[in-house]
């Protein structure tokens, strides 16, 4: 089954001469028997049987296993030679030290692609004396048991052949005795090479001797008879002691002789038996090779991935200190590459959706930025307000709630700082008799919202007193409000002065008693009926009180910066809304004294000269018919005609005669509107008539009145300051702020609140440092990943030997790169999930920090990105450390790597 014909095999060491270890060796094997090889040290022996083995390669000549030629087998065929066919046993027993006993055994039924069942490895120690020792460590064992486990393993792939090298070498006679009769017992049907100089016992035990001295075969005889001589050893009677033929004693007969001497008085007959020589007689080549047997079929060896991962994971035991260390390091600089890179991948939209998450802020309050090309190409940033339209877009875009905030002009006409004592609110004495106060508190409210209950729920807004208002006479006010109201007490605008000819002021202790009160705002009367708690942080803002004269530079801009953010805060968002009920809004925009529009408008002359300008204008219907003069006799307005604001004509016309105005009738003018001289303009104009107001008249500062259909075209219906929703959470407030910093269609939406006020500060500071960071990141990432390279690939090199028995008993290098893949796959796991878990926890700590020191902003984002990138970096890492070492391990031939060469 086995042939070798003109084998040569010559080492070539790097220093000294080359060897011939085999020297043009032919032989024939059977499929069963014992056979020995006998020879000198340096004979061969072993090279012959590395050889037959397929764990060394020969220079020339022919191997033949089964009828098939192994000259043209790759190593990876030669491994499933071996993984199919041979059981090999050696002198160091080679036994993986690092697993049990049972696992060692499993792992050669494993490579065969069967199950290893319990029952099974211990059957098979059983079978070698040594039955419940499946738990136990080589360590803990004794070189026989050793050996004994190593003839286990290679008994258990039930092989047709089973080869060892000097399997007694390092045992004591016994146990060397006990290990031939096992192979003895064995060879019965399977082909059994084994080394050995000891010519006794392969004449005790051969069927077989094969003598090599120098490479070559100087002998090969089988046994004549098949009864063993002396197999009864030495027999002991009254006369003295049998000695068979060609016996020689061993170390435990001469013991057992000594006992029977010592137990005598008189001396002792040693008495030659039988003269029956062992007969050993020519081998016949010719009846061997005709018995091929069963025909030629390899099994690659398959460990599936469980098991080469239990041998791994195990493995990891026993290198404690330095994998602890290890670990220690490289999650450190793992956790230190998730940091920076936290920082690198720093994206605004992600930034301000924390940001708004972390800062609770509940409404989100969105203006309308439109971005724009002037005259010279260059773009420019136009913030205008909303219509009606732009917050049905804002709707159906986000899918929020948005309502308008509508505050128009004519609200302010009258400060709401006439209703309460601003002066408490004044730092100093000074502020103080001037009335004017640098401070935190309302002044006045930014707008009209309407409100409802379920619209109180989804802010997440808490109603501190009374009730929201259900008429439009109706408002509930904010707690930021009341608290002006507070501490500065309250009063009618116009109620009348003290007896001291002072303003005096009702206390107002509680929100409860703020209800009922008048508030006047745009010359009407609205009556508090409730006050809404919107969450705003009042106390952010209380250093500002503080601000003197003579602070130093760095805290002038801290406060500036601080009250900007306030002031963003309090001009947009719920802050300082008055809440009105359902319709109101929509009423209050019909009752409008006059419109504001976005860009201002002029009409002038063909000669440039303007004759009126302004941003607010209203439709002849908003004007009184008695304030009207009319020109021509026209009592309506067309298109592209207009009243204009008799106080902007440049000339005294309190006594203008119609007449007099006529000049004006038929004219021709041009209206532009003024923006960046971006503006557009328009021919073709007529004034048909003015209007004139007196002091005080909210119409008296309009520039001119328009046709309905021209007021539509130059107002857009934008009448809304911001538009309103409850922040949306999780996905959709990402959607929301994405949505809110997209630009694409030439219109923003940004979002205004003081944290994304202070991210847009921020924000190019950012920038920059996230590029550091990037890099500085890159660098940890390739420190983290050489550390725990060098650490995996050293430790598998230092398990070349570890390799070289894995692939004597059969396992492919795909085998083996599984098993050290998965101890590294382990530790690779174990450096990500932990350094991912140190990552999250340091930048919470970092923002918590941040924020603690009063930042809205959350500059830090952990996410599945730092996840992903430490698990792929930590598996690639491992990958490659243990691919390139246990590719070059596995190229090197078996032999040399058990030999540690
Ligand atoms: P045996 O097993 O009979 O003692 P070996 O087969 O080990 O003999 O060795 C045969 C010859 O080859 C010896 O001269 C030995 O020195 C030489 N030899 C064995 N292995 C190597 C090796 N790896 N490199 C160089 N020479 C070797
Ligand atoms: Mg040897």
């Amino acid at each position: 089954m086995l042939e070798i014909r003109h084998l040569t095999k010559i080492y070539r060491p790097r220093r000294g001469v080359p060897v011939k270890a085999l020297d043009d060796v032919s032989l024939t094997f059977g499929e069963k028997g014992m056979v020995f090889l006998l020879g000198k040290s340096g004979s061969g022996k072993s090279t012959m049987l590395n050889v037959l083995g397929g764990l060394d390669r020969f220079d020339s000549g022919e191997m033949i296993l089964k009828g098939v030629s192994a000259h043209a087998f790759k190593q990876q065929e030669l491994d499933s030679y071996r993984n199919t066919y041979v059981g090999f046993i050696f002198q160091e027993y080679n036994i993986l030290e690092e697993f049990s006993v049972g696992a060692n055994i499993a792992l050669a039924i494993e490579l065969q692609g069967r199950k290893a069942t319990d029952e099974q490895i211990n059957d098979i120690l059983r079978q070698v004396d040594l039955a419940d020792c499946a738990s136990r460590k080589p360590s803990e064992l004794s070189g026989g048991q050793k050996q004994r486990v190593a003839i286990a393993r290679a008994l258990v792939k039930n092989p047709e052949i089973i080869m060892a090298d000097e399997p007694t070498g390092a045992l004591d006679s016994v146990t060397g005795r006990q290990v031939l009769d096992t192979l003895k017992r064995l060879s019965a049907d399977k082909l059994v090479l084994v080394v050995s100089h000891d010519r006794d016992f392969a004449e005790r035990y051969a069927d077989r001797i094969v003598e090599l001295a120098d490479g070559q075969v100087i002998r090969d005889v089988e046994r004549e008879s098949e009864d063993l001589p002396g197999e009864e050893g030495l027999a002991f009677d009254q006369d003295g002691v049998t000695v068979p033929a060609g016996y020689r004693l061993t170390e435990a007969d001469r013991e057992a002789i000594n006992a029977y001497l010592a137990e005598r008085e008189s001396g002792a007959v040693i008495t030659p038996r039988g003269g029956a020589k062992a007969r050993f007689k020519e081998t016949d080549v010719a009846r061997l090779a005709a018995r091929i047997g069963e025909p030629f079929r390899l099994i690659r060896s398959k460990l599936p991935m469980k098991k080469a991962f239990a041998i791994g994971a195990s493995a990891l035991k026993y290198k404690k200190v330095r994998l602890v260390f290890t670990l220690i390091l490289s999650v450190i600089a793992f956790t230190l590459f998730g940091l920076s890179d936290t920082f690198g991948s720093y994206d605004l939209v992600r930034a301000c959706t924390d940001s708004l998450r972390d800062s609770n802020v509940r409404s989100a309050a969105l203006t309308r930025v439109e971005i724009k090309e002037d005259d010279d190409g260059d773009t420019y940033r136009h913030s205008v307000d909303l219509s009606d339209k732009d917050i049905a877009q804002l709707q159906a875009d986000t899918g929020l709630p948005f309502t308008g905030s509508y505050a128009p002009g004519w609200m302010f006409d009258r400060p709401l700082t006439e209703q309460f004592d601003e002066s408490v609110f004044a730092a100093t004495d000074a502020e103080k008799k001037e009335g004017i106060a640098f401070h935190h508190y309302a002044g006045r409210i930014n707008g009209f919202a309407e409100m409802t209950a379920e619209g109180l729920q989804d802010y997440g807004y808490t109603l501190v007193a009374g009730r929201l208002p259900e008429d439009r006479d109706e408002i509930a006010i904010t707690s930021y409000l009341y608290e002006s109201f507070h501490k500065g007490g309250y009063r009618m605008p116009d109620a009348p002065l003290n007896m001291a000819g002072q303003r005096s002021y009702d206390k107002i202790a509680t929100p409860n008693n703020m209800l009922g009160r008048i508030l006047v705002l745009g010359g009407r009367e609205f009556s508090v009926v409730g006050i809404v708690d919107t969450g705003f942080d009042i106390d952010r803002y209380e250093v500002l009180t503080h601000v003197t004269d003579d602070m130093p530079m760095a805290d002038e801009i801290l406060y500036f910066a601080l009250n900007s953010e306030m002031q963003n805060e309090v001009n947009y968002g719920m802050t300082c809304t008055a809440f009105v009920c359902e319709g109101a809004v929509a009423a209050m925009v019909a009752e409008a004294p006059y419109y504001e529009l976005d860009d201002g408008v002029m009409l002038t002359d063909d000669e440039g000269e303007v004759y009126v300008n302004g941003f607010q204008v209203c439709s002849l219907s908003q004007i009184p018919e008695e304030n009207i003069l009319w020109f021509g006799g026209k009592k309506t307005l067309g298109e592209k005609e207009v009243l204009i604001n008799a106080a902007n004509i440049w000339e005294d016309t309190s006594e203008w005669t119609a007449a007099e105005w006529a000049e004006y009738v038929d004219r021709d003018f041009t209206m532009s509107t003024y923006y960046y001289g971006s503006g557009e303009s328009e021919t073709g104009w007529k004034i048909v008539g003015c209007y004139r107001f007196f002091d005080l008249d909210p119409l008296n500062g309009i520039a001119m009145a328009l046709s309905d259909a021209d007021l539509e075209r130059y107002s857009n219906g934008r009448v809304y300051d911001f538009a309103v929703a409850p922040m949306p959470e999780g996905r959709a407030l990402e959607a929301l702020v994405s949505y809110c910093y997209d630009e694409s269609d030439g219109v923003r939406n940004p979002l205004n609140n003081s944290a994304c006020f202070e991210l847009d500060i921020l924000d190019g500071v950012f920038k920059v440092l996230s590029a550091v960071f990037f890099w500085i990141g890159v660098f940890f990432a390739q420190f983290a990943g050489l550390l725990l390279a060098s650490f995996i690939a050293t430790s598998i090199t230092h398990k070349k030997q570890e390799i070289g028995i894995l692939r004597a008993i059969g396992a492919r290098s795909a085998d083996v790169f599984r098993i050290f893949f998965s101890e590294s796959f382990l530790i690779a796991m174990f450096n990500a999930v932990t350094a991912s878990i140190a990552t999250a926890v340091v930048t919470f700590f970092i923002n918590f920090f941040f924020r603690s020191e009063g930042l809205l902003v959350t500059v830090l984002h952990f996410g599945v990105r730092q996840v992903i990138l430490l698990l792929v970096i930590s598996v690639a890492v491992a990958a490659l450390a243990s691919f390139f070492p246990v590719r070059r391990i596995a190229a090197k031939r078996p032999i040399d790597a058990i030999n540690n060469r």
